[in-house]
């Protein structure tokens, strides 16, 4: 069963679902912790770090 990576629009914070092709059909995304359907789906394959990042740092 493939993993969809997620990541909300509203609190920003990246997720991931565990589900059938099948059910992607039809399952709306929802974000776990603010319920926002505002999300947004990653591609696996990429990477972050080198420069020029303009991610928020956790904890701040
Ligand atoms: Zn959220």
């Amino acid at each position: 069963m493939p993993t969809y990576a997620y990541l909300c629009r509203a609190c920003g914070r990246p997720f991931e679902i565990r589900m059938s092709i099948r059910e992607k059909d039809t399952w709306k995304p929802r974000c776990p912790v603010c319920k926002s359907a505002k999300v947004e789906q990653q591609l696996f394959g990429f990477s972050f770090g080198g420069s020029g990042g303009g991610q928020p740092a956790p904890g701040g």
